[in-house]
């Protein structure tokens, strides 16, 4: 019976994509991208003659229908989707209208640009002591925030943020944060294309000056936005080590020295 998988892409460097997803393209009869981030992939691993189309301009409709019509022909169909398709991938939206046709459906997870933003920059988003919680989030543009979900509220946390979406929105994440109980001199880290081979841009900087670092850098779009008590903590002199790899500390796999 013929399915429609929704594939995780990741952030945009091909070699980012799951095996599993990486064999789903070779085999897909169809695929349907979504946006510029995704179309490498696409054009690395499809299979010869598989059946490629680009999304923009199109409504979830008529991506759906889209998806409907291409089963009769094919068993495999594939969405694929940037990153992650559990973040801001419309997924339900897509996944209710092929439930109603009575299509099968299945997900496989793929690689969050906020995970390569941290690994291009070579960043912890957790450590021991300082945070042990990361916030994935947006601000609030045209899509509203529901209640207790504002900047405002989920910075008073102190926590890891990592906020999609919202480059064009760097004063009001100040006004946000300053609000919330940071300092302008809270590092900040963007990034924008993460893990794209020749194109990633990695911008450094604080809360006061962010948005002049990202304007002479022409960051604009494409960017993953990291606030971060961790951030620069591979230049620390102290840190508090992890529990996990501590020798006193006795866990499943082994036993403390000191026991
Ligand atoms: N599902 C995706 C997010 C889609 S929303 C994921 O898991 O990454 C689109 C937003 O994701 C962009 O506005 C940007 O904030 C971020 N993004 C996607 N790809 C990116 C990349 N390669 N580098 C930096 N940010 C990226």
């Amino acid at each position: 019976m013929a399915k429609v998988w929704f594939v995780g892409a990741g952030p945009g460097d091909p070699e980012l994509i799951t095996v599993k997803g990486q064999r789903l393209l070779r085999e897909a009869g169809a695929i349907i991208y979504a946006g510029s981030l995704v179309s490498e992939a696409c054009t690395r691993w499809a299979g010869e003659g598989c059946i490629i189309a680009d999304s923009k301009g199109m409504t979830l409709e008529e991506i759906t229908g889209w998806l409907i019509a291409q089963t009769a022909q094919h068993e495999t169909v594939i969405r694929l989707q940037t990153g992650d398709p559990s973040l801001y991938g419309a997924l339900i939206e897509m996944v209710q209208p092929l439930d109603a046709a009575g299509i099968e459906s299945a997900v496989v997870p793929g690689v969050s640009s906020a995970f390569a933003a941290a690994a291009a920059a070579c960043e912890s988003l957790t450590l021991p002591e300082v945070t042990q919680t990361v916030i994935l989030t947006r601000v609030e543009g045209r899509t509203p925030m529901p209640e207790g979900e504002s900047l405002r509220e989920l910075a008073q946390h102190k926590t890891t943020l990592c906020l999609f979406l919202s480059i064009t929105l760097l004063p009001k994440i100040r006004e946000e944060l300053l609000a919330a109980g940071w300092q302008d001199d809270n590092p900040v880290l963007v990034v924008q294309k993460a893990s794209w081979p020749n194109e990633e841009k990695i911008v450094r900087g604080t809360l006061g000056n962010i948005r002049d670092a990202c304007r002479a850098e022409k960051i604009a779009s494409q960017a993953m936005i990291v606030l971060s008590p961790t951030l620069g903590a591979r230049h620390w002199a102290e840190l508090k080590r992890s529990k996990l790899y501590d020798s006193d500390f006795t866990h499943r796999f082994r036993q403390a020295e000191n026991h």
